[in-house]
């Protein structure tokens, strides 16, 4: 007899990952999704943003029903869209309700899917703030955005993932801790932008990676109009290593 596939995803995840639902920044390419994650540890599932385009793929590793908890980073809707369709799945379809989600003040009175809302078990987090769930703990630092806008660090037998959600430079990786064995960095252009908004280019996310001493970097969070390999050699140089290009479907064990 077959195993069952949650006993056989639970055996796939015993150690901390970070799989990517969607890379895009700020708007969504040609097939592509928005920022999105899911972290794994144990039998532990957590979506990590939920932007456009990444709820269809979650249900590609987790079913609706399995999953332990929501983070969002902040109110920009290419980070949360998206839970409004989990909202009214909640409600209408699988008729789940007390799916934990952590956000900054504000995201919740964004949803406009009526009583559905209700079926969240809301808690609003800020800078400073650490959670735990399942076998994982999260640690929230606020970073340099437009709105209040939230990195995460992850931390699970002992490996840790860092997550910078959107910033400029006016925060540093290392607010997350020095040494993150896996940092996921936003990367929204090519250094031919940088201060023109507050985001990172893909140079600025090299070097704030070196200054952390991270073991590996992983950026995301770049605009669809942006060629992937020269910002892969951007942050490459600054980073002083290979750095890896997030995308759909990837799944790094920290
Ligand atoms: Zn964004
Ligand atoms: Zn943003």
């Amino acid at each position: 007899m077959a195993p069952h596939p949650t006993s056989l995803s639970i055996a796939m995840s015993e150690q901390l990952s970070l799989t990517v639902l969607g890379c895009d920044g700020s708007y969504p390419g040609p097939g592509g999704a928005c920022s999105g994650y899911l972290l794994n540890y144990g039998d532990t599932r957590v979506w990590l943003d939920a932007g456009s385009g990444t709820m269809s793929n979650l249900q590609a590793h987790v079913a609706l029903e399995d999953l332990d908890a929501v983070v969002i980073s902040h109110q920009h809707p290419d980070h949360w869209s998206d839970i409004e369709h989990l909202a009214v799945a909640c409600k209408w379809v699988i008729d789940r309700t007390g799916i934990p989600v952590f956000a900054p003040q504000g995201v919740r009175s964004l949803l406009r899917v009526g009583t559905a809302v209700d079926v969240f078990d809301w808690h609003t987090v800020g800078g400073g703030d650490r959670i735990e769930v399942g076998g994982m703990t999260l640690s929230f630092s606020k970073t340099d955005h437009v709105e209040t806008t939230l990195a995460v660090r992850v931390d699970g037998g002992g490996r840790s993932v860092g997550y910078s959600a959107d910033t400029g430079t006016g925060w540093r990786l290392s607010a997350l801790g020095e040494g993150l064995h896996l940092a996921l960095c936003e990367a929204t252009f090519l250094a031919d932008k940088e201060g023109a908004i507050p985001h990172l280019s893909a140079r600025q996310a090299g070097q704030l990676a070196r200054d952390a001493g991270v073991e590996r970097l992983v950026i995301t969070h770049i605009w669809p109009r942006v060629d992937r390999e020269l910002a892969r050699a951007e942050a490459s140089a600054t980073f002083g290593g290979d750095v890896t290009v997030a995308a759909i479907g990837d799944r790094y064990i920290a």
